[in-house]
């Protein structure tokens, strides 16, 4: 099956990242959002994504004019629902918007359109029945700074079609990524199965009143020579993105530490304003965040 549209779904951190990078790789691409504000957020953000990619990749005014040329930005899903191929669905995380959104998608979309999620840490099956087309249903995962982070992870459900699934492995290459294939249901995939521990014992550290966020940051990047440290990454993933998930698994699970930690994020960070990279101000500030000058970790 060729893949020529693709209809972003929630343009925000992620969905902005994913349709600029299908853009790039010459897929017509169509960003749909709520509100023409959501919107105009996602172009001035388009923006700030070419300049990355100019500055990581190198690339040139050419390759990034072919990107906004296969960009087009609307608030009327139905109209961009009717050409597509391949939905990449990035609204927030919240299983019963998702079922909402997918059930909306069904009728408006072709037969033949297959339905992604970009969900962090659900499972497909919890959607699955809500699509209308379980079989053409299945998560296509992105890590954030998705044009240097080149992995996508496809993790079908146990009632996605195997060709379908197959498809969007070949996809993933299309788009510049390498797929990570996960054959059986896994919350938070690899990445975030891995990831996810490491955050939430992050937050508990500082929570609880154990370290700072900066020495917590600093103990880990010193110890594996990882760029960033967890706080470093909570900012990039976004302080609502984080919060959201917390909260959620909070609700599911009563844990009381995780409770904690929701609420943290809450008082000290949503209410404030201060979402992380994306608003300037999360655990540290931008343009330049502490833990990216070399004295961070007691380097001249
Ligand atoms: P975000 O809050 O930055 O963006 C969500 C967007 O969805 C907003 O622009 C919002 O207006 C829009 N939206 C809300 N309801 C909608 C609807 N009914 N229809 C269309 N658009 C709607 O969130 P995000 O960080 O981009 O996360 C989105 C999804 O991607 C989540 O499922 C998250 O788990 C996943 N994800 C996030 C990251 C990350 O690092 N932030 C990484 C991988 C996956």
């Amino acid at each position: 099956m060729k893949i020529k549209h693709i209809l972003i779904v929630g343009a925000g951190t992620l969905g902005s990242q994913i349709g600029f990078q299908c853009a790039r790789y010459g897929f017509k691409t169509t960003m749909y959002d709520l509100t023409e504000e959501a919107l105009a957020a996602c172009r001035t953000y388009h923006q700030g994504i070419a300049a990355a990619t100019k500055k990581d990749l190198g690339l040139d005014d050419a390759a990034i004019a072919v990107a906004f040329d296969n960009l087009t930005y609307t608030t009327d899903l139905k109209a961009a629902a009717e050409t597509c191929d391949l939905v990449s669905e990035s609204v927030p995380e919240n299983p019963d918007l998702k079922r909402q959104v997918f059930a909306q998608l069904n009728p408006i979309c072709p037969e033949h359109t297959i339905f992604t999620t970009n969900s962090s840490s659900l499972l497909p099956s919890q959607i699955a029945d809500a699509t209308g087309r379980p079989e053409r249903f299945l998560a296509l995962h992105f890590a954030n700074r998705i044009w240097v982070s080149n992995v996508a992870e496809v993790m079908r459900h146990p009632g996605t079609a195997p060709e379908v699934f197959e498809r969007v492995i070949e996809f993933a290459p299309e788009i510049g990524l390498v797929p990570i294939r996960i054959e059986k249901e896994n919350h938070g995939y690899v990445m975030n199965a891995l990831l996810m521990p490491l955050l939430r014992e992050a937050q508990t550290l500082v929570v609880n009143g154990i370290a700072g966020h900066q020495d917590v940051d600093r103990a880990w990047m010193m110890a594996t020579q990882a760029p960033v440290g967890p706080f470093g990454m909570i900012d990039v993933v976004g302080l609502e993105t984080t919060f959201t998930i917390s909260n959620y698994w909070a609700n599911v699970t009563g844990d009381e530490q995780l409770r904690k930690n929701a609420d943290y994020l809450k008082q000290n960070f949503l209410d404030k304003g201060k979402l992380g990279l994306k608003s300037g101000e999360g655990f540290y500030t931008y343009p330049n965040p502490a833990y990216a000058k070399p004295e961070f970790i007691g380097k001249q």
